[in-house]
C-alpha cells in the first residue's frame, strides 16, 4: 500500500501519457481508466512479491533436503564428527550425561584415591567385541565394572546387558587407522571429563588391568598436579609436524594403558575437549596416543612419568619375571604372527592354552581363587 501511494504520482503521469492521452475520451472515463490501470499495477507488483516469495521458500526447502541428503551421503566419519565435534545436535552430551548420570564425583573426599576416583576408558571395536571383551568381562572387569566403559563403534545389546550399559557407541568408524582411532580416543577424553574423576586412565581390549594395582600405582601421585603416567614405546623422542612447525615429543604409548590426572587433563581442554583431540591429531598427522604425548609434553611441557608396571605386546612379554606378574598393573597379548604372551608360574590354577589362550584366566584365578570357577568355566578368549 505504500508503495501504491507513494508512487501514485508517477504511475498517473506514465498512464496518462501512454494509454489515456486521446482526446475524444471523457474526463470521467480518464478517471477510471487511469485508476483501473493503477489498480491492475497494484495486483501485478503484489503478483510479482508472492511469486519472488514462493520461489525463495521453495529454494529454501530444497537446499535443505539437499544438505540433509549429502549429510546422509557422507562416510560414517563425517556424519559423526558434524554430530558429536561441531554440536550440529546434542546426541552425544545427551548420551553421555544419561550413562554418567550416577557417576560424577563431586570432590567428596579429598583423601586418598580409591578405585572410584579413577574413570577407566577401554577402546575396543565391534569386530573385537566377542573375541577380545569376553575374556576382560569374564577377568578384571568385574573388579571395577561400575568404573570401566567401552568405546565402541557399534551397538551391542548382549555386551550393553552384560555391563550394564557401559558399552558406549562413538559411531566412529570401526577401522585401524588414525582418524578412527583418534576419534574414539577423543570420546573417551570427553566422556572423562564429564566425570569429574581425579584420574582417567585408558587401555586398550587387549589389556588385562590389575585394578587393585592401578589404584596402588595412583596413590603415588597428586592428581591436582600435572600427571602423565605410561610407558614410551620409543627410546627416543617423536618427531613431526604440527601446522608447519617441527616439533618433537615423548609419548606414552596406548597399548600398554595410559593415566592422566583431572587437573592435566583439564588443561588438555584447548587441544582435545569436544573432538579437539580428533582435530589435533589431524593437525599432527599422528595417531591417538602420540596426540596425547603432543599435546601433554609438548604444548604443556609436563613431562611423562614412565611406569615399568605398564606392557604392551610390543615388549616380548614372555620375559617378564613369572613371580612379578601378579605386581604389574597392566598386561597385555600378540596372538598373531608368533605367540606372545605372558609365562606364568606353574600353577594349578593354569589352564591350558587352547583355552586360555591370552593366559589372562589363569592370571586372574591365581590372583582371586574364589573367581576361578567362573573364569574356568567360560570357553571363549
Ligand atoms: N582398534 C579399533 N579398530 C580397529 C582396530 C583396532 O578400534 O580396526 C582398537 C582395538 O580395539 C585396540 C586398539 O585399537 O583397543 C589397538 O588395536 P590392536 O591391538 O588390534 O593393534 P595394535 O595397535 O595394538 O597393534
Ligand atoms: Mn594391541
Amino acid at each position: 500500500m505504500l508503495f501504491y501511494g507513494t508512487t501514485s504520482a508517477t504511475t498517473d503521469y506514465i498512464i496518462c501519457y501512454y494509454f489515456c492521452r486521446a482526446k475524444q475520451v471523457s474526463k470521467k472515463m480518464k478517471r477510471n481508466c487511469i485508476s483501473t490501470i493503477q489498480t491492475l499495477l497494484f495486483w501485478l507488483f503484489a503478483l510479482l512479491c508472492l511469486t519472488l516469495w514462493v520461489i525463495y521458500v521453495i529454494s529454501d526447502m530444497i537446499q535443505l533436503r539437499y544438505k540433509e541428503t549429502e549429510r546422509q551421503r557422507q562416510p560414517r566419519i563425517n556424519r559423526k564428527i558434524s554430530a558429536y565435534y561441531y554440536g550440529t545436535d546434542h546426541y552425544y552430551e545427551e548420551y553421555i550425561d544419561r550413562n554418567l548420570k550416577n557417576q560424577v564425583v563431586e570432590n567428596k573426599h579429598e583423601n586418598q584415591t580409591n578405585l572410584d576416583d579413577i574413570f577407566i576408558s577401554v577402546k575396543t571395536s565391534g569386530k573385537f567385541h566377542k573375541t577380545r571383551l569376553n575374556v576382560i568381562i569374564d577377568t578384571w572387569f568385574r573388579d571395577a565394572n561400575q568404573q570401566t566403559y567401552f568405546f565402541t563403534d557399534t551397538d551391542d545389546d548382549g555386551l550393553s546387558k552384560k555391563t550394564d550399559g557401559h558399552m558406549v557407541n562413538t559411531m566412529c568408524n570401526s577401522s585401524h587407522i588414525r582418524r578412527d582411532l583418534s576419534c574414539k580416543l577423543g570420546a573417551e577424553y570427553d566422556f572423562y571429563i564429564k566425570s569429574n574423576k581425579r584420574w582417567w586412565c585408558h587401555f586398550d581390549d587387549d589389556n588385562y588391568v590389575n585394578v587393585d594395582q592401578l589404584v596402588m600405582l595412583l596413590r603415588d601421585y597428586d592428581h591436582n598436579m600435572d600427571f602423565y603416567i605410561g610407558k614410551p614405546s620409543l627410546n627416543y623422542p617423536f618427531t613431526t609436524t604440527f601446522k608447519g612447525e617441527k616439533v618433537g615429543f615423548w609419548f606414552a604409548t596406548g597399548g600398554a594403558g595410559v593415566c592422566i590426572s583431572k587437573a592435566l587433563a583439564q588443561r588438555m581442554k584447548p587441544w582435545c575437549s569436544n573432538g579437539g583431540l580428533y582435530r589435533t591429531s589431524e593437525h599432527l598427522n599422528a595417531p591417538d596416543d602420540c596426540t596425547l604425548g603432543f599435546v601433554v609434553s609438548n604444548r604443556l611441557a609436563v613431562e611423562l612419568t614412565s611406569s615399568n608396571l605398564l606392557h604392551s605386546h610390543l615388549e616380548t612379554l614372555g620375559q617378564l619375571n613369572p613371580a612379578t606378574l601378579t605386581e604389574q598393573v597392566t598386561l597385555s597379548y600378540g596372538l598373531d604372527n608368533r605367540n606372545n604372551i605372558i609365562q606364568l608360574q606353574e600353577s594349578s590354577h593354569n589352564l591350558p592354552i587352547s583355552k586360555d589362550p591370552t593366559r589372562f584366566r589363569s592370571l586372574h584365578c591365581k590372583r582371586k581363587p574364589d573367581t576361578c570357577s567362573r573364569v574356568h568355566r567360560t570357553k571363549s578368549g
